[in-house]
């Protein structure tokens, strides 16, 4: 251990050598460094300071050093931090039964991460066909559901498969928004369906509510479960709790939409890591005594944040912050996509859950991916957003950012096209 390295003065570089020395290369990191954040505010190591409309990548809900969670976290700390899932404490039942009461009647489980919400989904259909000899889930293209070993059979990308061959079996993979498909998919091993609510990762793509009843109908039949990855999507940022809830508003037949299983993760706690799964009865019964676990799942700290969050997301009247927000933001990219069809493509998306496509052909870009390099140039004046594949970039702001600074984006973003459509 060379003492002078760690205690040398730090600067952006020193840290990226850091990181370079000591970290796996896995991501392709963007080239800052980020220090503090206040609100919807991040600052760089050179003090330059950014509009934060990705969120951690729609994880930090109540926006950077939020108050609420802060004084959470110090409370619980100084009361009880974690207890093993071998004894009962009190903040994990009732953070299970607040949002049980957002979802309905089931059964909640709690992990520390979307990919491992996921795996308990995959056991869970399992399990629910395992006397039948059913074990195949069914999965949408482009789908992204997690980075484990099964997560990546699930997610329908070969990018995210490639090298790890060989590939767990039990997954079949369909077009989303594709009810026929769906239907010419099921075989006798089929157990369930998981799809996202709006496709996070695939370019910010929302279910057709057409697609969600259909689906609904079609596993009621063959009798399978239908499971949704809500990492991404949910936990308000559509608009409703979940994004299906979104998304069928209004739609006859709709208020009787319930899937059998949903998972969560990201803004869960706002920035304290934790997953969760919930599961329809009489099916949250099926993961009977030793049959799933882990070390840090629903631990008193986690909930006790998670909790504040649901508080706060109600006290601020966070959803109608989104909604009227999100129905903003959108109208505007949209605006800027007539007016410069040559650079925004396309809009798509439901409340702080928005994308953005960018077209081929910008003579700036020098033929690399659109999407990326649209979002070197939001850096550059002092916005981050987050890009979805090659095309689309994402914006995910905190629930409760406010008019100015979604005002203080937009003006950014159309700066940007106007400059890149002359
Ligand atoms: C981020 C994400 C995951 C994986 O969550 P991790 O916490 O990174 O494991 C799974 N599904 C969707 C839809 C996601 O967006």
């Amino acid at each position: 251990m060379k003492e002078q390295e760690s205690s040398a003065p730090e600067s952006a570089e020193s840290i990226k050598q850091l990181f370079q020395k000591n970290v796996v290369p896995s991501y392709v990191r963007f080239d800052l460094v980020l220090v503090r954040g206040k609100g919807s505010y991040v600052w760089d190591i050179n003090g330059k300071r950014y509009l934060d409309m990705g969120g951690g990548i729609a994880v930090c809900s109540l926006g950077h050093s939020s108050p609420d969670i802060t004084k959470a976290l110090t409370q619980q700390s100084k009361t009880l931090v974690h207890v093993s899932n071998i004894y009962y404490h009190p903040w994990q039942g009732r953070l299970a039964e607040q949002l049980s009461g957002l979802i309905g009647p089931g059964k909640m489980f709690f992990s520390n991460s979307g990919a491992e919400a996921n795996e308990g989904l995959y056991k869970l259909a399992r399990k629910f066909g395992h006397d039948e000899g059913r074990f195949e889930v069914i999965t949408a293209l482009n789908s992204f559901h997690g980075r484990t070993l099964a997560g990546i059979a699930a997610t329908g990308q070969d990018k995210v498969k490639k090298g790890f061959e060989p590939i767990m079996p039990g997954f079949r993979y369909i077009p989303y928004n594709d009810l026929e498909a769906a239907k010419a998919a099921i075989s006798p091993a089929t157990a369930a369906i998981l799809i996202e609510g709006v496709q996070g990762e695939g370019g910010v793509t929302p279910a057709t509510p057409e697609y969600l009843l259909g689906l609904r109908k079609l596993c009621d039949e063959k009798h399978l479960l239908l499971m949704m990855d809500s990492v991404q999507c949910g936990y308000f940022r559509t608009g409703k709790f979940l994004s299906y809830q979104r998304i069928l508003e209004g739609v006859p037949g709709g208020e009787s939409f319930t899937p059998d299983a949903v998972s969560m993760a990201k803004s869960l706690a706002g920035g304290i890591p934790m997953g969760a799964f919930w599961v329809r009865q009489p099916y949250g019964d099926l993961f009977t005594p030793g049959t799933h676990a882990t070390t840090f799942g629903g631990t008193p700290l986690a909930c006790a944040v998670a909790l504040k969050v649901l508080e706060v997301v109600q006290r601020d009247h966070l959803v109608e912050n989104v909604r009227e927000q999100g129905a903003h933001i959108k109208s505007e990219l949209e605006r800027m996509s007539r007016k410069h069809p040559n650079v925004i493509r396309a809009v798509r998306g439901l409340g702080f859950m928005i994308g953005f496509e960018i077209a081929d052909g910008i003579q700036a870009f020098e033929g690399k991916a659109p999407g990326p390099q649209f979002v070197n140039r939001m850096h550059e004046a002092g916005l981050l957003a987050i890009p979805s594949g090659t095309h689309v970039v994402r914006l995910l702001p905190a629930l409760n950012l406010r008019p100015r600074e979604a005002a203080q984006g937009l003006k950014i973003i159309e700066s940007i096209v106007s400059e890149l459509a002359s």
